[in-house]
């Protein structure tokens, strides 16, 4: 089984600060997004849990700064994400126009992107939860909006004893054992892994 590593998020670094010297590092952005479009389908947001370099970012280094709140329910609202993702979207794809297709410039968009969303996940990173950031952010909406429903969280009620340790363990802050539709679980297994009881499996 694949699990996200510390090692995954240096990649984040190496786009934003590489990329100013060698935009062509900015070709990873649409890499991710092309992996959550061919993923989500069959398992969901299994990608921002396992395999997404800003998820480990966060996970991992953001997690030591952060002040650890919880991720307020409005973030999760599309109230909140689909402004973001019109206004982020418009913005990259206002901005790929102005490049005529040229390569460098193209991936001079891409690593702008790059760091501007990981400045905003790092601002929310510190001030709420390391995972604030991938509960709106566009990717991860895109992810929801193709993956409702598939690779679902089992809850054994016959086991669960509700000690809540896995919504403790939970970096999305998800009602893990007691809502069965959960389209914005990343699939990371922390709470299975958790779970006294055995009680949650995939
Ligand atoms: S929500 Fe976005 S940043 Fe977070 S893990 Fe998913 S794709 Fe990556
Ligand atoms: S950790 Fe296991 S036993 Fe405890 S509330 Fe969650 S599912 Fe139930
Ligand atoms: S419900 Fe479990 S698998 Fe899903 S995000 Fe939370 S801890 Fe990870």
């Amino acid at each position: 089984m694949l699990k996200i590593t510390p090692y995954l998020g240096i990649l984040v670094i190496i786009v934003c600060v590489g990329g100013i010297w060698y935009p062509m590092l900015g070709y990873l952005v649409p890499l991710v997004f092309a992996a959550i479009m061919i993923t989500s389908p069959f398992r969901g947001r299994w990608f921002c849990g396992n395999l997404c370099p800003r998820g480990s970012f966060n996970d991992f280094w953001v997690s030591r700064i952060s002040m650890g709140r919880r991720i307020p329910s409005i973030l999760r609202s599309m109230w909140i994400r689909v402004p973001i993702f019109l206004g982020l979207m418009g913005f990259m794809l206002f901005r790929l126009v102005q490049t005529r297709g040229l390569v460098e410039l193209v991936g001079t968009v891409f690593v702008t992107m790059c760091i501007l969303t990981t400045a905003i996940s790092l601002l929310f990173g510190v001030i709420i939860s390391p995972r604030a950031w991938c509960s709106f952010c566009p990717l991860g909406t895109v992810g929801r909006w193709l993956g409702r429903g598939k690779y679902q969280l089992q809850v054994d009620r016959e086991k669960c004893v509700d000690c809540g340790v896995c919504k403790k363990v939970c970096p999305m802050h998800l009602e893990v054992n007691e809502i069965l539709d959960k389209p914005d679980c990343i699939k990371c297994q922390r709470c299975v892994e958790a779970c006294p009881r055995e009680a949650l499996h995939f």
